[in-house]
């Protein structure tokens, strides 16, 4: 038997045990196997880690931006070199399709580093002449060391995704992907360190939220935390770090409504929808959970959509013709099953779906499921307000526009939400009225990192994406000068 791979922390520029000795280990979910150990990392660690950190940040804070953007550059360089490579690890760690990968988690990731490398050289901050005797000017200076942790949905995307705006204002990073999914982060810490980038400036520290995740939050050295994931957990890493007067950044959870007016493009409305659902399995932050379709076009709309989710084809990731891959773990699994009985019991039909599966060969011991369809949920039941996180979505059928817009912001969350219609009048109103971070409009995922990404309500609090993470990695310090 060969030996498992083993994931290590990448602290100082070196791949270095975990001081404690522990490991978890790496399941893959297509095959429901363990395929490798990851560094069960504890404060040592994180100590370890904040101190190599602090080391290396003078010279980074001090490191001409030119050179800064010309290594983020470089680093982007490798990750395309290695998309190929970076794309399979991404797809064995999360039981994501590797197509999907290829095209959208490891492109988005290089496209991180360019956005910020270029980004960073034209940030300027402001000047205000106040009087003929009196300037003042915002100075603006990296933070020091600064924490990521990110989720496993998408794991270097979201990862690089911090990190990038975080090194470009010359910050020095204390990361900490997910456990579940270390592959892709730790090869970009061999990337990084092939690029030239110094001992210290990037660090990684493997394990749970818990044991390296918390410590890293309260360490008196990190001043800020940018974190991606679950409300609960973002609601914890408040408490813990409000008292420590830390920066913080949080981007949560969601339950996504979608709009599709009587007016839409019909056809569009549902090529987009049924990718909006179930991309990436559904276990997308942004992928729309609850759609609401008028009653004029709800039965046209149910069928086709239906009919067109039961073609998706769910399979080994590897193979290229797979749509749906694994869910992330078997209690992941276990949990979306369940709110599968739960949408029975509160009331629901499921339409199609929902369905274990067992691909033949190697994926035979995965955790798959076939992409589900409800209907006929209340909106307060737990299935229509809980974020469920996978391949589930389900239709409710509204009369007219404002019904639609209370209806959609009656939950919690508020992280993104899409609006089918040909209506401008119809567009403009009803995407002021929504209560999201973000509103599409006839599309979904369309990117422009120029734009502020995050979430209201309970999806979180800070933005993300082009001046705001640069903004969030640097401290203003107002220098008001009066000469005579
Ligand atoms: P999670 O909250 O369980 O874990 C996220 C990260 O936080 C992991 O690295 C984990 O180890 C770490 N962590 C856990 N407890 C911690 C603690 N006490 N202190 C510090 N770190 C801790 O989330 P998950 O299950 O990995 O991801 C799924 C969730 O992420 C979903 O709710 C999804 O909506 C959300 N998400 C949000 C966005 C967004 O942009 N808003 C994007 C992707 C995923």
């Amino acid at each position: 038997m060969s030996e498992r791979e083993r994931f290590l922390n990448f602290i100082g520029g070196r791949f270095i045990p975990p001081q404690g000795g522990d490991y978890l280990p790496v399941y893959e979910p297509a095959t429901g196997q363990v395929y490798a150990e990851v560094a069960a990392s504890s404060r040592d660690d994180v100590l370890a880690a904040c101190a190599a950190a602090e080391a290396a940040f003078p010279a980074w804070r001090d490191c001409p931006i030119e050179q800064r953007a010309a290594l983020l550059q470089t680093i982007a360089d490798k990750i395309e070199t290695h998309l190929e490579d970076l794309a399979y690890a991404e797809s064995q760690d999360t039981g994501k399709p590797v197509t999907l990968a290829r095209r959208v988690d490891i492109p988005r990731a290089v496209a991180n580093f360019r956005f910020f490398a270029a980004g960073v050289q034209h940030f300027a901050s402001e000047c205000h002449p106040t009087s003929a005797d009196v300037l003042n000017y915002t100075l603006r200076s990296p933070l020091g060391v600064v924490g990521c942790i990110s989720p496993w949905n998408l794991p270097l995307y979201l990862f690089t995704w911090k990190i990038a705006p975080a090194l470009a204002a010359g910050n020095c990073v204390i990361g900490k992907p997910s456990e579940l999914t270390p592959a892709t982060a730790t090869r970009l810490a061999q990337l990084c360190w092939e690029a030239g980038l110094p001992p210290g400036v990037l660090n990684i520290v493997h394990g749970t939220g818990t044991d390296a995740g918390e410590p890293i939050c309260t360490h008196p050295a990190v001043r800020a935390v940018s974190f991606t994931g679950g409300t609960k957990t973002g609601a914890r890493i408040a408490s813990v770090t409000a008292p420590l007067f830390k920066k913080l950044s949080l981007e949560l959870g969601g339950k996504n409504p979608v709009l599709i007016l009587d007016d839409c493009d019909l056809e569009m409305a549902l090529a987009t929808t049924v990718r909006s659902a179930f991309a990436n399995q559904g276990e997308i932050c942004l992928c729309g959970s609850r759609v609401f379709v008028h009653d004029r076009i709800y039965d046209r709309f149910k069928a086709e959509f239906v009919a067109r989710v039961q073609k998706l084809v769910v399979g080994d990731p590897r193979d290229a013709r797979t749509d749906q891959g694994a869910l992330i773990s078997e209690s992941h699994w276990a949990k979306v099953q369940s709110y599968l009985a739960l949408a029975r019991a509160e009331g629901g039909t499921i339409l199609c779906g929902g369905e274990v599966v067992s691909p033949p060969g190697r994926c035979a011991g995965g955790w798959f499921l076939t992409p589900a369809v409800i209907e006929g949920l209340p909106d307060h039941c737990r299935t229509s307000q809980e974020e469920i996180f996978g391949p589930v979505v389900a239709l409710y059928r509204f009369h007219h526009d404002d019904e639609a817009v209370q209806r959609a912001n009656a939950t919690p969350y508020g992280l993104a939400a899409v609006l089918w219609t040909r209506s401008l009048d119809r567009a403009h109103r009803i995407a002021a009225q929504l209560q999201a971070g973000i509103v599409w409009v006839n599309c979904w995922m369309v990117r422009d990192l120029r734009t502020p990404f995050g979430g209201v309500k309970q999806s979180g609090v800070g933005r993300e994406g082009g001046w705001e993470a640069l903004r969030f990695f640097t401290e203003p310090k107002n220098v008001c000068l009066q000469f005579s």
